[in-house]
């Protein structure tokens, strides 16, 4: 995104999506909250006393550059909360992932920043993202040390394809049961329809949270990819009002329970000859019979096990060794 069309951007969404937190981060830091900024594009705010009774929440937006729609809806909630700051119930970390991405219109520089919260980065490790994930890392461990035993991470994001259930969560199978029940029922007050359990990491930001931290953590999509400032914000609205109510302490409520899916097969791209058994615009969730092929690999078949799976993130254009695809199942 240029310059010029930065300028005729909202105030509140112009100012995250530079990674300037300079009002927002006054208004909380006047009320006697601890505000930090430990990194380009994070900000931290704490209770002045440490509370290990408080809820420690983790946003994150912006990880893919191009997926905007996110950054918008929490820069507005994160701004109307600001003018009432007293109201903010938990420790906060927001974090914009890609912030020179997002500057210049991309979804990444190098690299997808997603596939790099892992410790072993083989290739990737040279590249752009590496360095910004070993920051986000740095500031979330930092965040998370310390606090009390209630600690939230959700990952916001929007598709490329368009989904059977638009509105769906990863969410990592490590996650202790109770935490993970609170964690699938908020997701249903925030409109999403379905739920993946993830039993593996993919180097993804939530897995390493969940992992790391002992977060009740996801990566959530919540619609479809947009511009910056043209983003269809009608679409979120039930999500930023469970963003907002999480922030203020309140996560009760009357939602649906997302549908449940299982991982039966994730996909990996074993090499440069792997082709997908079906095209490119394969909408998320679509059904696939026992024995059709997913994806051929050199001698490698990949094949549907199950009587039936739903393939979701189709993506070929992966590096080698990288995620391809999940095939779920329902639970
Ligand atoms: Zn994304």
């Amino acid at each position: 995104m240029s310059a010029a069309s930065f300028d005729t951007l909202p105030e509140a969404v112009r100012a995250l999506a530079r990674a300037d937190f300079g009002q927002v981060a006054a208004r909380f830091r006047e009320a006697g909250f601890t505000v930090t900024l430990p990194d380009r594009g994070i900000l931290s705010v704490k209770a002045a006393a440490p509370d290990p009774a408080r809820a420690s929440v983790l946003l994150s937006v912006g990880v893919h550059g191009d997926e905007t729609g996110p950054i918008e809806m929490v820069a507005h909630a994160l701004d109307a909360l600001s003018h009432s700051p007293r109201e903010l119930a938990v420790d906060l970390m927001l974090c914009v992932g890609s912030i020179d991405a997002i500057a210049v219109g991309k979804r990444f520089i190098d690299a997808d920043l997603n596939r790099m919260f892992r410790l072993q980065r083989g290739d990737l490790a040279a590249t752009f993202e590496a360095g910004r994930a070993d920051a986000i890392i740095a500031a979330t461990r930092d965040f998370f040390d310390g606090s009390g035993p209630r600690r939230w991470h959700l990952d916001l994001h929007t598709a490329i394809r368009a989904s059977r259930y638009p509105k769906f969560a990863i969410v990592p199978q490590l996650i202790a049961q109770q935490a993970r029940d609170a964690l699938i029922a908020w997701l249903g007050l925030a409109g999403i329809e379905a739920v993946i359990m993830n039993p593996a990491s993919a180097g993804t930001y939530s897995y390493w949270t969940a992992e790391q931290h002992g977060a009740a953590a996801s990566t959530v999509e919540l619609g479809r990819i947009g511009t910056l400032g043209r983003n269809d914000l009608s679409q979120f609205t039930q999500a930023a009002a469970a963003i907002d109510a999480l922030l203020r302490g309140e996560t009760r409520g009357e939602g649906t329970p997302p549908l449940v899916f299982d991982t039966a097969q994730s996909i990996t791209k074993l090499s440069d000859a792997f082709r997908m058994g079906f095209g490119r615009e394969t909408e998320n969730f679509t059904p696939l019979k026992k024995g059709e092929v997913i994806a051929t690999d050199g001698d490698t078949v990949y094949t549907v096990k199950h009587d039936e799976e739903f393939v979701v993130f189709p993506n070929p254009d992966v590096r080698v060794g990288l995620r391809a695809g999940i095939m779920v199942v329902r639970k």
